[in-house]
């Protein structure tokens, strides 16, 4: 039986990529004249989430601009992470998507451009990878999203002040349940953007942004919306078809930031290799993924619940326990279970000693 892939993103080129593998007969149908378009994406992906990709997609030539650390500034207070190297890229997301989508055809997909899918759908196994509004879980009646952020974003010309850094500032009262951000994507633009969880008004939250950086932002804005939470069910089996959910259809996002390229298509690799298994790919996604996943939603949901007061004190607890140090060190963008464990308990136990 074939494969009907819903949407041309990252998670539904590289499950057709990885179907394709599988030698499965697969079509890749996407509502727009192409893929990546219109871009919705600051485009910031970690380094070593890229390299997984590799086989799928040349990313180096998409990069647009390097980063080696944040400033993040806590209702005020600030902290520096440097790592030292480039340890995220900016990629064009337009050109990335389109690339993947160019290989899933060249390995035999046949990608069908401004074709929207909706019922009745076409014959054969579903996977729908077709973002955050998924037409295809809700036909299929899949648990629904329980929590989504709504963004705001715009190009502003900015002082070109450490280009390779990204600023994040974190706000209860302006950006609550997430953040705002300054992307620089060279020494003369920048992407801002701001974000709260629904249903707050993220077009405030980037006026506040615009205020505390005293600059003005154009009307013009890009408006999305980002799931922060996973689907409690991904897969399902009938006796005609499989259905499974993959991308931001399914939620597999990191809550933290929004950043769903790396996760949604480590799970779309798996969907494409289970695609007649579909009890298999919920297992194996939830395996690979399901404790970083679930990490990024608890440290999403207790920095959501900090006040101002509380995220300054957060701030300076995090310097008398020296924890910008051992971010340089230890950060990971896409695997908080690698900085949150004994080491860190050991790191600061030594920061009070030599105090
Ligand atoms: C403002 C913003 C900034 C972000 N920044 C980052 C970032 O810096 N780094 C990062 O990793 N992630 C970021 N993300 C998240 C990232 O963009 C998504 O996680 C990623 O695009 C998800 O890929 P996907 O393939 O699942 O879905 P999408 O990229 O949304 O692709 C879904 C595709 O399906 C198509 N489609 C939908 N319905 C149908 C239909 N019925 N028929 C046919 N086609 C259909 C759509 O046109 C679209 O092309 C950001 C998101 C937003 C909104």
């Amino acid at each position: 039986m074939g494969v009907q892939v819903i949407g041309a993103g990252p998670a539904g080129s590289v499950a057709a990529i990885s179907a394709l593998r599988e030698n499965h007969n697969v079509s890749l149908h996407e509502e727009h004249s192409r893929a990546g378009f219109p871009l919705n994406c600051s485009g910031l992906v970690s380094k070593e989430g890229l390299e997984s990709l590799r086989g799928f997609v040349d990313y180096r030539s998409h990069i647009t601009n390097r980063m080696r650390g944040a400033v993040i500034n806590c209702a005020g207070s600030q902290l520096l992470i440097d790592s030292g190297k480039d340890i995220a890229y900016l990629i064009n997301r337009a050109s990335f998507d389109e690339a993947l989508a160019q290989k899933a055809e060249e390995e035999g997909a046949k990608v069908q451009y401004n074709n929207r899918i909706s019922a009745p759908f076409p014959d054969g196994h579903i996977i729908g990878a077709d973002g955050p509004n998924s037409i295809v879980a809700s036909h299929f009646n899949f648990p629904k999203i329980e929590r989504f952020v709504g963004v705001s974003q715009a190009i502003v010309r900015y002082d070109g002040s450490m280009p390779d850094y990204v600023r994040v500032f974190l706000s209860a009262e302006n950006f609550p349940g997430f953040f705002a951000w300054l992307i620089p994507q060279n020494e003369e633009y920048a992407e801002v953007g701001a974000g709260c969880v629904l249903p707050g008004n993220p077009n405030k939250s980037l006026d506040s942004l615009a205020k505390e950086l005293a600059m003005d932002f154009p009307k013009e804005r890009t408006h999305s919306i980002i799931p922060v939470a996973q689907r409690e069910r991904t897969s399902f089996f009938s006796q005609s078809r499989n259905i499974l959910l993959v991308g931001d259809a399914a939620g597999q996002v990191k809550s933290t930031t929004g950043g769903g390229v790396v996760f949604g298509t480590g799970c779309a690799k798996i969907a494409g290799r289970n695609i007649n298994t579909p009890k298999q790919y919920e297992r194996e996604w939830r395996a690979t993924y399901g404790k970083e996943l679930n990490t990024h939603y608890r440290l999403h949901k207790a920095l959501g619940a900090l006040n101002d007061d509380s995220l300054r004190a957060f701030a300076s607890l995090a310097s008398t326990f020296r924890i910008e140090e051992f971010l340089q060190r230890n950060g990971n963008m896409d695997s908080p279970t690698k900085m949150l464990g004994p080491n860190l308990l050991f790191h600061s136990i030594r920061s009070l000693v030599n105090k």
